[in-house]
Parts: C-alpha cells; structure tokens; sequence
C-alpha cells in the first residue's frame, strides 16, 4: 500500500456496514493516497477494515464508470458508447415516459438496496421522483427485513446493547454473525470480556475466528437456529430458571411461547441441528446461570425457511431469562432505528402502486406480470450478482424490449446488461450522511476530493430527472447539499443541530443504553411480546414453528454463502482477482474424491458453478460454503451462489433464504494446489498482490 503522504482531512463511512468508522483520509494532488480510521467516532479506535483501506483502487482504477453510456454490443457484453449527460438523461426520461405511456407507470421498477448507506443516497431525491411518478414500490428484502420484523414485532426494536457494553458480560453469545468480517470494532470488546473471564460462545455453521477463540462452539446445520432456542426456552421455562416476575410484569404470549417450546428437548433439538444434546445442555446451564448475559443477534440465522421463528425466539431469550437491567445484559441487533427518523424529507406521499419484492426480480422480468416491467432503474445495486435465481435475473436482463438502466460508481456485472449506464459519486467525492447500525452514532461524509471523470451524486441526478419529467415542484432540494441540510432539518430535536454544528450526536438516551434501565420495547404498550399474533399468522406453520431441511439425496448439501473480509456484499469485488473456492469438510470432500484446490462443480436444478475447492474443517460436515456476493469473473463459469439459491421467502419479514440452497459438488479436475494446504484457497477469493493504493 501507498504510504500516506500530503494533508489529512476527516470524513464518515456511509457503507453497508453495522460501524459507520470516522476516517482520516491522504490527500496529495487532489487525490485520494491512503485512507485510516480517525477518531471522532470513539467506536472507530482509529482503525478501520482492509476493504475500505483500499477504497481509492475502486476510485482510480480500470472498472470506475466515468461517463454515461449507451450499450453497443449484447446485453452482458459491457460495451458501451460514451455520451453527455445531456443526452443519457434525455434517453432516460423518455424510456420512463413511453413505458408510463404504453404499460402505466407500474412498469418502471427502480431496484435499489444498500450499496450507499447514507441517508442522502437512498430514499431522499430518488424516492420523491418515483412515488411522484407512481412507478412500482419495491419491498428491500435482501436482508434484515426478516430479523427487522422480528424485533419491530417482539420490542418495537429497542435501542440495543453498545459494542463497549460488551466488555461488562460475562457470558456472551455470538449467534450468526461474524464480526471478524463486519462490525469488526466489536471484536476488541469481546476479547477484553474473554480476558476479564467472560466466556464466549458461538452459534454457526461454520468455525469462524471467533468460534476458534470461544468456549463453546456450537456449529449447527443451516436453518436449524430456532429449534435450539427453543430448546434452551423449554429448559429455562420446565426447570423453574424463567424469570416470572419479569415476565408477568414486562411481557406478553409467555405462556404460548412456552407451549411451542415444549416439544424441543436437548435430544430433538440436537438431532434436527446436527449437534450433540450435551453442547445445547451447556448453553442452556450457561445462559440461565450467567450475568450480565448478551446475545449477539446476526443477519446468518434468517437467511432461511424458519428464519423469522429464529430471530423470535433468540430475541426472547433475554426476556424470559430476565438478563436486563444490568450493564452487558440483553440483545443487539440492528440500532438503526435507535434515532427515531421518519424520512419526512421525502416530501411526496407512496403511491397505492404494487409492491415487487426485490428477492423476486427473476420472476418479476421474465413472468406473465401485469402490467410488465419495461425500465429497470437499478441504483446503489447490483442485483446480478446480489439477488436469488441468478439464472432467471439474467435471463430477465437480457430481453431485448427491456431497458435496464443502472447507476453505479462501477461496471459491475448488471451494468454490462444496461442500456444505459450513470456514473456515480463515491463517498469520498459527495456529502452524505452515515449512520450506524451496530453503535449508535451518526456523522456527516464530506466530499475530500471533487467527483471523478463525470461521476454525479445520486440526489443532483434524480432532482434533474424529476425536472425532465415535469414533477419537480419550487422549493424543493434540487442537489445534495440542499438535500442535506433538509435532511439534517427533518432529523429529531436536537440531533440535526449537532450534525450541523460537526458535534457528537446521540439520542435522548445516550450511545450505551442499558435496556429496561435507559430504554424500553417501543411497542404500543411497552411491553415485549413474545408470541405476537401477527407473526403467528405470517408464518407458514405458525410462529416458533420448524419446516425441515429441504435437503433430498440427489442434491444433500447445505450451501450458504456469509460475507467475508473482502468486500460489502458485492462491493468492491471488483478488486479480487482470484477465482473463488468452495469450503467443503474433509469428510464431504473424501467421499467425492476432491482433494485440495481441485475444480467442482457445485449442482442442483437451478445451475451450476464451477470453482476451487477448499478442504477445510472450519465448516461442518454437510454444508459448503461460497462467499457472499462474488462477481462472474470470480468462478469458472461465470455464475455464483445466488445461481444455486431459490427465492423461496422466509416465514416472516418475506427475506431471501439464501442459506436454503441444497447441491451437489462433484470434481471435474485435478488443480494445481491439490494436496496443498495453501492458505491461498481458502474460503474467500484471494486478493492479488496489490500494486499500491491507487494506479
Ligand atoms: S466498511 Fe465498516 S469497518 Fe470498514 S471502514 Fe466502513 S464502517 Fe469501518
């Protein structure tokens, strides 16, 4: 890496991460030579994550979209002709209005998800143009909608516990997360627990970092979460260890909760988890004995059918355990919803248009669908390498009377499928926004550097495409830095004026909230309800119910595809250059044949994806695992795990059930590594070896 050279100036990161790190990043020239953590967000501890350290290579480097462009050669083929804004606006404008004109105005999707985080990138300029335009809404399923709608169900989602708060526990449970990974200034905390005598356990199909440091590792089959929640919920209610008096004075549904976790015993629990009765027997002794107790709710356990009853029953934990009311006692999930914001900046009403959910884009561009999609707006996304049913997407990407419009800093895999391709702003080069979703901390991102080549942030261009449509209204924002102040104005008492003044900002609250001390469920009645009825009529069986593993002989394996250190879902993979590797047990491997670095193909009636094997005992038998949000360049074939996995919906929230992809692996031949135990072909695509910083 460049080392760091000329002036240092301090901004925010807005990316799809739980931290939102303060930054100091190096200027020389006018451009970006190295970037660092700061220290404004105490949280950050002046360090920050190899992937956003490397940030200036997305910003200078060969797949940064400087200019619009018309596609010239076949969808898929990223060939492009470059034009003036001008122009690539005018095409845009006119998709939208002969689609409104010939289908009705439900026949423009705008696809978007977290590829910016900020406030300022989505659902301000962008939401206004389309409920105004009265093009289809879309439901942002991808994740956290299944564990949102069980917290938002059971607490109203309560403010959570802080990363530092974790360093008061004494037993802590990391269950379907991986901090190493993501939210990595947990990390530090976890480890000053383990060191001040905290035990540590993990919940995961896989051994990662932290499970290797953890007391006790339970590494259970994919999907099978709730049914060992439910058994600790059944141990804490039949041996007299549920707190009653918290629950007859804070809850609701105890009883029906206790009724559904009847039937899971250690020995069912164990059987349907893969794991020994013994292992959840220790949990259960641990987490009714310990205090402060917390668990550390991931994103990995809803990923599948029982995803919703998961998230529920981990959630209730805490509350028939009674772990609340003392410093590092309780839950973390998502505190996104710790500031109480409303988006009233948006300032037009939703429209009564159809509602797609986005893990159903497939279905939606290539089924009879009334009316049909006719512009794909795809912005902060890429939905081609992001999405479920990755053959059906593509599929849908390549009629020829669809335009496909996408927005993006960089060409990813669905930009070469667009008609029309809008270079956008980094985070480096626009004002944004960035609030966190681990701590609780929100922080202005200033532009360091000016934009890049013709790059535009996301609210300049839809305020003009608002103007070209005719919907644009007098004394609205029309660019970012009005957008920004309207957002900080529509922020809660007292907020907005200390993101104005560049001060710390915190809710009522504080950043380390202690629950039932500082903050409480934010249900309608304060209380936490642990078997809402709503839930219960979501789910397909029922709440706490358990659907079995969709596994059959021909295609037996659980394949899940978790995030790793190399990049934010899809983000900045661009900047991996090595061909990705499946992990698959010694055991699994042996029975096939495969050995070390050998080509498979991974199978099942979706598609096919052909890569490297890694032979690995960090992930359980009867389960592979490739990573989250891999480019086509980063397999054999051009396809990846979201070609394996269905768009079946989850039980509630309507979540993707990635990790409900069930295959085959085969070989298909022998690779130059076979025999090796190359750290190179791990799980995660290997970087190569960087040239420096930036070109
Ligand atoms: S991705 Fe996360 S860890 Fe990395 S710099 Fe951004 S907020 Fe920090």
């Amino acid at each position: 890496m460049t080392k760091a050279v000329g002036h240092q100036v301090g901004t925010a990161c807005p990316l799809d991460c739980p931290d939102s790190c303060s930054l100091s990043v190096s200027l020389s020239d006018g451009r970006v030579v190295a970037l660092d953590g700061g220290h404004a967000n105490p949280v950050t501890g002046g360090y920050i994550c190899g992937k956003v350290r490397r940030f200036g290579d997305r910003m200078y480097g060969p797949d940064r979209l400087l200019q619009p462009g018309f596609r010239l050669g076949p969808p898929g083929s990223g060939e492009f002709r470059w034009v003036s804004w001008d122009e690539a606006l005018a095409r845009v404008a006119d998709a939208m209005r002969e689609a409104r004109d010939g289908w009705g105005a439900e026949s423009v999707l705008p696809y978007c998800y977290g590829g910016s985080n900020g406030l300022l990138t989505q659902d301000t300029a962008d939401a206004r143009l389309f409920r105004r335009f009265g093009a289809s809404r879309l439901a942002r399923t991808l994740c956290a909608s299944t564990t949102g709608a069980a917290n938002q169900a059971l607490y109203g989602k309560m403010p959570s516990v802080s990363y530092a708060d974790y360093a008061h526990a004494k037993l802590i449970i990391i269950w379907g997360a991986n901090p190493s990974a993501s939210g990595i200034h947990l990390v530090p905390f976890i480890r000053d627990a383990q060191r001040a005598g905290a035990t540590l356990v993990v919940v995961d199909p896989r051994a990662t970092p932290l499970a290797r440091l953890a007391g006790l590792h339970l590494a259970l089959r994919p999907g099978t979460d709730v049914a060992v929640a439910l058994a600790l919920h059944r141990h804490l209610f039949e041996h007299g260890l549920a707190d009653e008096a918290f629950l007859a004075a804070h809850t609701t549904g105890a009883s029906q909760l206790r009724e559904r976790a009847r039937e899971w015993t250690f020995e069912r629990a164990a059987s349907v988890a893969g794991l020994e009765p013994g292992a959840i027997a220790r949990l259960a002794d641990m987490y009714a004995t310990a205090s402060p107790a917390v668990i550390r709710c991931g994103w990995g356990l809803e990923r599948n059918r029982n995803g919703g009853s998961a998230a529920a029953a981990i959630l209730a934990l805490p509350a028939v355990a009674g772990k609340f009311g003392v410093r590092g006692g309780g839950y973390t999930l998502s505190n996104s919803a710790s500031w109480g914001i409303t988006k009233s900046w948006i300032g037009a009403e939703e429209p009564p248009a159809r509602l797609v959910n986005m893990n159903h884009l497939g279905r939606m561009l290539t089924g009879p669908i009334d009316p049909p999609v006719k512009v794909l707006f795809v912005y902060n996304c890429n939905p081609l390498a992001t999405v479920p049913h990755q053959n059906l997407v593509r599929q849908g990407l390549e009629r020829e009377d669809l335009t496909t419009i996408v927005f993006d800093q960089v060409m990813t895999d669905t930009a070469r499928y667009a008609d029309i391709v809008l270079p956008a702003t980094t985070f480096l080069e626009q004002y944004d926004l960035a609030r966190a979703y681990g701590p609780i901390s929100l922080q202005i991102v200033r532009p360091v550097v000016d934009a890049i080549g013709e790059a535009r942030p996301n609210v300049d261009v839809f305020a003009e495409l608002e103007q070209r449509l005719g919907l644009d209204q007098t004394g609205e924002p029309r660019d970012e830095v009005e957008m920004m102040l309207r957002v900080i104005e529509g922020l809660p008492e007292g907020v907005g004026q200390a993101v104005r003044a560049d001060a710390p900002a915190a809710p009522p609250f504080g950043t380390a909230p202690v629950q039932f001390v500082d903050v409480f469920p934010c249900t309608p009645d304060g209380k936490v309800h642990l078997f809402p009825d709503d839930l219960d009529r979501q789910a397909p069986l029922g709440l706490y119910a358990y659907q079995p593993d969709p596994a059959t002989d021909r295609y037996p394996l659980a394949l899940i595809s978790p995030s790793n250190e190399k990049a934010i879902s899809s983000s900045l993979y661009e900047l991996v250059h090595r061909t990705a590797a499946l992990s698959i047990h010694p055991d699994d491997a042996h029975a096939r044949e495969i050995g070390e670095g050998d080509t498979v193909k991974v199978f099942n009636e979706m598609g096919t994806v052909t890569c490297h094997a890694a032979v690995s005992p960090t992930v359980r038998p009867g389960t592979v695992s490739l990573p989250k949000g891999l480019w086509g360049r980063h397999t054999l074939n051009g396809s990846t795990a979201n070609a394996l996995t269905p768009d079946t919906l989850t039980d509630i929230g309507a979540g993707a059930c990635f990790n409900d992809a069930r295959v085959q692996v085969e070989r298909v031949a022998g690779g130059a590594g076979r025999g090796t135990a190359s750290a190179a072909a791990g799980a995660d695509p290997v970087e190569r070896q960087a040239p420096g910083l930036l070109h």
